[in-house]
């Protein structure tokens, strides 16, 4: 009898443990530029253990963060994966306001900041672009210099570019087009579990390389109607991304736990609509079968031993 309690007493503590991963995953943005007001632009936060990460400042991301009540100051560092203005339009805002004295923001010490080359200049323009608020509000709040100061870091070829306490973030270069470069995608390593971010990215290798057995893949993607495909433009910027058959062969190939959309790409015309989420769900179907879920801002994710979904 004792060690039937026993028993049972372990199993609950594993399913209490497994029901508190310290690994989470909340997509906090997850359009394309396309101003959409249920869709803020890209943006992804890691909690690993006491770390938070988060990859991409997007449209928005003070809003969604504070939403999810993680304070802007508690960030450890920010991601950048190339320079698109829908990735880093958010940057000065999480920047600005993190700094700020209420709760949501408070930051005290610098604002780390790792991306490819190209993070340093980003960061120094926009700092000459609101030096007028950080002098009024040093001498007119006070505020702590420290938290406004920039740390940014920048790397040039795939590899560590993070590592602490047990969270590892390795970089690698992803293929967005040949005219738009850098571009990097992101692997989170933490207690033997993996969370593996494309960034914006044409069908790639790299991202097999680093997906493969990973628990949860991040991918974006990018889709327009048959009808509309004639057109050059639309061309242009649906060659810049992954097609649903397309992802659907980098999920076939890398088997994560869970392959995720972010980053949802659906182009249209006056005459032409965009295509449905269900139509993005039926074209990755030709090419994979196993476990998808189409992203929405707030949607999160639990990494333990399985891969729990947490609707908003
Ligand atoms: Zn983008
Ligand atoms: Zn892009």
């Amino acid at each position: 009898m004792r060690y039937l309690l026993a028993i049972l007493l372990a199993l609950a503590a594993a399913a209490e443990a497994q029901a508190q991963s310290d690994f989470k995953v909340t997509l906090l943005g997850t359009a394309s530029p396309s101003p959409r007001p249920n869709r803020f632009g890209p943006s992804t936060l890691v909690e690993a253990g006491d770390q938070k990460l988060l990859f991409d400042a997007g449209r928005g991301v003070p809003i969604r963060m504070w939403q999810i009540k993680v304070p802007m100051g508690k960030l450890d560092a920010l991601f950048i994966t190339h320079f698109h203005s829908d990735h880093v339009s958010g940057v000065p805002d999480l920047w600005l306001t993190g700094w700020l004295g209420p709760e949501f923001g408070r930051r005290a010490a610098p604002f780390r900041v790792i991306g490819p080359i190209g993070t340093k200049a980003l960061m120094e323009n926009i700092e000459k672009a609101y030096a007028a608020d950080i002098k009024i509000r040093l001498e007119d709040e006070k505020l702590p210099p420290a938290g406004i100061a920039v740390a940014p870091e920048e790397f040039d070829r795939d590899g560590v570019v993070y590592e602490r306490n047990g969270v590892k973030v390795t970089a690698f270069e992803v293929d967005h087009g040949p005219g738009i470069k850098p571009a990097y995608g992101y692997r989170v390593d933490y207690k033997g579990r993996s969370v593996v971010i494309s960034g914006d990215t044409r069908y790639n290798e790299n991202v097999i390389k680093y997906g493969t057995g990973s628990d949860l893949l991040i991918h974006e993607v990018g889709s327009a109607r048959k009808e509309l495909m004639v057109n050059l433009f639309a061309q242009r910027i649906i060659a810049h991304h992954t097609t649903p058959s397309e992802a659907g062969q980098v999920f076939a190939k890398a088997k994560p736990k869970l392959a995720v959309y972010t980053h949802i790409v659906l182009l249209s015309s006056a005459t032409i609509p965009e295509p449905t989420l269900d139509d993005v769900v039926a074209e990755t179907r030709t090419t994979y079968s196993g476990p998808l879920e189409v992203g929405e801002d707030l949607m999160a994710f639990e990494v333990g031993d399985t891969v729990t979904v947490k609707r908003p």
